[in-house]
């Protein structure tokens, strides 16, 4: 057929994730938990479904979780949102930004994204007929660079992506660097779209500076989390967003028509679950341990460890045990060595490389330990 599409591809975590199964390796690519959440949250679920909480929840999420998110939000960050007017649910934080994107921007707008970016930005952005702006963040550093932002800035700007912590570096933006996107947007009506999917694993004692600190910034942004990550459940699709009130009007109107609501018997279940803030708040240590696990395991190895601030991934770069470009690297790591990891080039419009890769290691211990028997090899 006359594809409407035809540069688009598969996304890199679909194509590595069947290599990993073809080839038998042990899967640290795509990100996703290889254990099971808690057995509470489940029950909350079933009990939910058992009580014939089955049919369509309101549009925008049901009332408990919006509560138990906006509560969340004014424990951790200190920022009250109303939960009528500014939360809403959402499947999962990809439907969050591609609905974000679509009832912001419209056909010419120019949006800036940072890369390497998660790669549903930049289509998205396509989609909703914008002009992609790509600005690098230092190479191998992943810091953002304001001169080169500042620079991107036209008056046809219509919004800026962000993501911290990031995937795939696992940087953490500082509150000095929110300090500085504050000050730089401050003159312009530029909105942001920050992507906090990872905003409960940050590492050594940090806090996560989510956009809701800062007035300058909450004010003009769609914020963007994901049950998913926290919870360890990616395949239950839930999320949710935070924005003021009329940018969450707008969101929901693309909101109705593109998913209109998200399964019930989830919302339930996680709006019981929601009631303690334990599992939040043992989770940088939980996930710290496996990164120091993780880390312990390729201390002698030549794939030289870059920093991991947060999020669950580990970059390595690799130029000392190869000549590969990345993408081929990973493969090759995949089919022969039996790990499967994800190219930093894939989070690139042009591809560019610079020899890093990425693992995941939200995985069992045990899974870890075999993935570094193999990589010791290396
Ligand atoms: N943004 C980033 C940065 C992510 O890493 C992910 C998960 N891979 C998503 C968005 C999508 O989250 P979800 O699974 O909730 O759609
Ligand atoms: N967010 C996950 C990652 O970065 C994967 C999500 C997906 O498979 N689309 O690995």
């Amino acid at each position: 057929i006359a594809t409407k599409f035809p540069t688009m591809g598969t996304t890199i975590f679909t194509v590595m994730s069947a290599l990993a199964t073809e080839r038998n390796a042990v899967n640290l690519g795509q990100g996703f938990p290889d254990f099971e959440c808690d057995p509470k949250l489940t029950e909350a679920v079933t009990e939910a479904m058992r009580k014939g909480l089955n049919q369509y929840p309101p549009m925008t999420g049901i009332t408990p979780l919006r509560e138990a998110v906006a509560a969340k939000i004014e424990a951790v960050y200190g920022r009250r949102y109303d939960p009528v007017s500014e939360i809403t649910i959402t499947a999962g934080a990809t439907q969050a930004i591609i609905t974000a994107v679509l009832a912001i921007v419209k056909p010419g707008d120019e949006v800036i994204v940072l890369e390497p970016c998660y790669d549903s930005y930049v289509p998205n952005i396509e989609l909703a007929g914008g002009k992609v702006v790509r600005v690098p963040l230092v190479p191998h550093s992943f810091r953002p660079d304001f001169a080169k932002i500042a620079a991107a800035l036209t008056p046809r700007t219509r919004a800026i992506l962000i993501n911290s912590p990031h995937n795939p570096s696992g940087t953490v933006w500082t509150r000095e660097e929110m300090l500085q996107l504050q000050d730089l947007l401050a003159p312009t009506d530029v909105f942001v779209i920050s992507d906090e999917v990872y905003e409960h694993m940050v590492f050594d004692g940090q806090p996560h500076q989510s956009a809701a600190r800062f007035p300058g910034l909450a004010a003009r942004s769609i914020i963007v989390s994901s049950f998913g990550k926290t919870y360890h459940v990616t395949g239950w699709k839930v999320g949710y967003v935070a924005a003021p009130a009329p940018l969450s009007a707008e969101f929901r109107k693309v909101h109705q028509f593109n998913v209109f609501t998200v399964n019930t018997p989830m919302q339930f279940g996680l709006a019981a679950y929601m009631a303690s803030p334990e599992p939040y708040l043992q989770l940088p240590a939980f996930y710290q341990r496996k990164r120091d696990l993780f880390r312990a395991g390729l201390a002698n190895s030549r794939l030289k460890l870059l920093p991991s601030e947060g999020t669950y991934f580990q970059c390595v770069d690799i130029a000392e045990v190869s000549d590969l470009s990345e993408a081929e690297f990973c493969k090759w790591l995949t089919t022969e060595i039996g790990v499967a990891a994800i190219p930093l080039s894939a989070f690139y419009g042009d591809g560019f490389d610079q020899r890093v890769v990425r693992f995941c290691f939200a995985k069992k211990d045990e899974t870890l330990r075999a993935a570094l028997e193999r990589l010791a090899k290396l």
